[in-house]
Order: C-alpha cells, then structure tokens, then sequence
C-alpha cells in the first residue's frame, strides 16, 4: 500500500480541529461565502452561482462538512484509541476519505471549523 497516502491521511486526522481559518469564499464572488458543493465538477460555489447548478443533485456545505466530519470524528476517535487499528480504518475508508478529501480539503478546516463553532455557541 502507499506509505504516503496514509501518512497524508494520518497527519489529516491530527490536524482535525486545531487550526481556524477565515471562511473561504466563492472564487467567482470574493465577498460572498462557499455554500454548495458541485457533485458532477466538484465546484464549491456560493448562492449567487446556484443558478448554474440547476438539475445538480449538489449538497450544501454544512451537510457535506458533517458528513467529512463524523468520517473524520471517527478515525480521529480511532487514532486515539489504538495507533495500529486505525490504519485498518483508514485503508478500509480510502476510498470514501479520498472522495471528500480531494474534492473538499481545501474548505475543509473552514466548515468544520464553522460547525464546531456552532455546537460550542449552542452549548454555552
Ligand atoms: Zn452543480
Ligand atoms: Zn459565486
């Protein structure tokens, strides 16, 4: 198996949840905010780009970034839990990590970042 990937993978998990970032915003629209994700491009647009994607079975960012999110909880609870295992894990979800990670990684940290953010104002 590639050695690489999974180190990739590995120091994503560790990364989960340690570093805010400004919240990344449409490449067409500077000022206006990511909120879908294109599932036939892989396109993150805001609301002013929906438009373009009528027809499009595309999910908002908040459902996708939860999905990513309970992925990634898990393999992160899994890390913590026994090293050894998660690798099994890991290799076991490749394909669903790739998946969300090549396509969303880049606003990953913001959204989750966003989401997390918001259960903490919810608990206080
Ligand atoms: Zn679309
Ligand atoms: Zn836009």
């Amino acid at each position: 198996m590639g050695g690489g990937l999974i180190e990739d993978k590995m120091a994503a998990v560790k990364r989960f949840g340690l570093r805010p970032k400004p919240v990344q915003c449409c490449r067409k629209h500077r000022s206006t905010p990511i909120e879908f994700a294109c599932m036939i491009s892989g396109e993150l647009y805001c609301r002013i780009c929906a438009r373009d994607h009528e027809g499009h079975d595309d999910q908002s960012m908040p459902v996708v970034a939860d999905r990513v999110q309970r992925s990634l909880n898990e393999l992160q609870r899994l890390y913590l839990a026994k090293r050894t295992h998660v690798i099994d894990r890991l290799v076991g979800h490749q394909q669903e990590v790739e998946e969300f990670m090549g396509i969303f990684y880049n606003t990953l940290d913001e959204h989750r970042r966003l989401v997390l953010e918001q259960e903490y104002i919810l608990r206080d």
